[in-house]
């Protein structure tokens, strides 16, 4: 059951064919059985969600059922959890039990979702691999020896594994939708403000948006519409009525204008992702979208931007983590600042040293106003060529990632390389836009390739119905790796 969509198990659980317990066990005992080749989660809460799973069976006994209510899920390990171990994919918060949630798993407790653990991500959630995670890197379920995209690879892994039917991840340069690619599922990230960042762990506050993993777009619409609205905690969360997600699922394709950018199109991305990535856009054609080419000019300029300005946000998140108010200490000092020194250097990982150097340098005297803000110039370019294209389009069409899921191991020694992998994410995130990826297909090696779909701010109904449109005449994401 755990492998069916939501709208059946959350039938079957109405007509009691099955109860939240039974889903919650069987997707524990599919952790047990699955989790050790794939290294998904970092912490299992086995009796939390037994007790969650039991409070939601006697919710659909009252029928006071939510759409959610006794569906068993898996958040990122970047959103805090009462009383149960957050680690943000670190050695430095490897002992934090947070006091108290983050809004969206409050949210999705009220709703009655059964949470059966954490999931595995890189340090902070930065990384495109998963590799920098403290608790070893996640592997693709496709084929173990590659990786499953990141920084919410746990998450992704999960559901593709079918450990998991639904699962929270955040996207701050493509998080979600290169893993949701990677993966083979789908995966949205809304439009900034959209989901309440209140305990989720900072990374680049500007940037960084919690969205949906499943696998299909109907259930990252329901999963969304759950997780998504005003909260008064976190500053820049947008004030609008709750939206339901569903809504547009059912419209047609008919007159919808598709834009390709022919800058994403030019060169970089590998043959089969093309291949797939083609078939895919033909596939929208068949279903009644018409097909515009745009231009995004200042797009190559993303990632240069967003390796100023993530950092630079990062740098300033990072220093509340000083062996004082949270998390690691070192067991030996001489004195306050060596104590300092001592926790920073033993807690973080090399990749998180290095973003907080780049950022502390970019910031610095001198160079602020050559790097900082002529990053924030160019996120403005970007912002206004994305404007510029919705004039001629409803939505954005294009790779997630450049390739198929790579091995683990081939691109660690390289941050640049690494870096690139989010080329045609990154641009999204500076403009503060929604989009998803959702599978298109199969690349090199039998490996999945996931196409991604733009939409303009609050676009996130007609994207998810767009995608939903495409998954009813395909059946890409109803494919499952082998051994799970
Ligand atoms: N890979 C990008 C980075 O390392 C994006 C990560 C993310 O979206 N959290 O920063």
């Amino acid at each position: 059951m755990i492998d069916s969509s939501l709208k059946d198990i959350a039938a079957a659980l109405r007509a009691k064919t099955v109860s939240a317990v039974e889903l919650a066990t069987d997707s524990l005992a599919r952790i047990e059985a699955g989790n050790p080749k794939v290294n998904a989660f970092i912490t299992v809460d086995r009796e939390g969600a037994l007790a969650a799973a039991q409070a939601a069976d006697a919710r659909l006994a009252a029928g006071s059922a939510a759409p959610l209510t006794g569906i068993p899920m898996a958040h990122k390990d970047v959103f805090c959890t009462e009383g149960v171990l957050t680690t943000c994919g670190s050695k430095m918060l490897s002992n934090f039990t947070s006091p108290y949630d983050a809004h969206v798993v409050s949210l999705l407790k009220a709703a009655g979702a059964v949470m059966v653990g954490k999931t595995n991500m890189d340090e902070f959630a930065m990384g495109s691999s998963n590799e920098n995670s403290h608790f070893g890197p996640t592997r693709n379920p496709w084929n173990t020896d590659t990786v499953p995209g990141g920084s919410s690879g746990g998450s992704a892994a999960a559901v593709a594994a079918r450990l998991v039917p639904i699962a929270t991840g955040t996207d701050t340069g493509g998080s979600i939708r290169q893993p949701a690619s990677l993966c083979g599922i789908t995966g949205i990230k809304p439009t900034y403000g959209t989901v309440s960042r209140y305990g989720m762990i900072a990374y680049a506050s500007s940037l960084d948006q919690g969205g949906a993993f499943g696998y299909s777009a109907e259930d990252c619409a329901l999963l969304l519409s759950a997780m998504a609205g005003h909260d008064p905690r976190d500053s820049t969360s947008l004030e609008r009525a709750a939206e339901d997600y569903t809504s547009a699922l059912d419209k047609p394709l008919a007159g919808l204008r598709v834009g390709l950018p022919k800058e994403f199109f030019a060169e970089g991305m590998s043959d089969d992702v093309r291949a797939a990535v083609d078939a895919a856009i033909a596939e929208y054609r068949k279903l009644g979208a018409s097909i515009v080419e745009v231009s995004l000019p200042n797009a190559r300029l993303a990632i240069p931007a967003y390796y100023v300005i993530a950092p630079a946000e990062a740098s300033s998140n990072l220093s509340r983590f000083d062996g004082v108010r949270y998390g690691h200490r070192a067991a030996e000092y001489t004195d306050l600042m060596d104590m300092y020194c001592k926790s920073r250097a033993q807690g973080f990982g090399a990749e998180v040293k290095r973003r907080i150097l780049m950022g502390t340098y970019v910031l610095s005297h001198g160079y602020y106003d050559a790097y900082y803000i002529k990053a924030q110039k160019l996120r403005r370019l970007i912002a206004n060529d994305f404007q510029a294209a919705f004039a001629q389009c409803d939505l954005i069409a294009g790779p997630v990632s450049p390739t198929v899921a790579f091995g683990i191991g081939e691109k660690s020694d390289d941050p640049v390389q690494m870096y690139l992998s989010d080329i045609y994410t990154i641009a999204v995130n500076l403009a503060g836009l929604p989009a998803l990826s959702h599978p298109a297909g199969f690349g090199a090696g039998g490996l999945p390739v996931g196409l991604q779909l733009i939409g303009n701010y609050f676009g996130e109904a007609r994207l998810l119905g767009a995608a939903h449109q495409f998954q009813r005449a395909t059946d890409w994401h109803t494919r499952k790796p082998a051994g799970f």
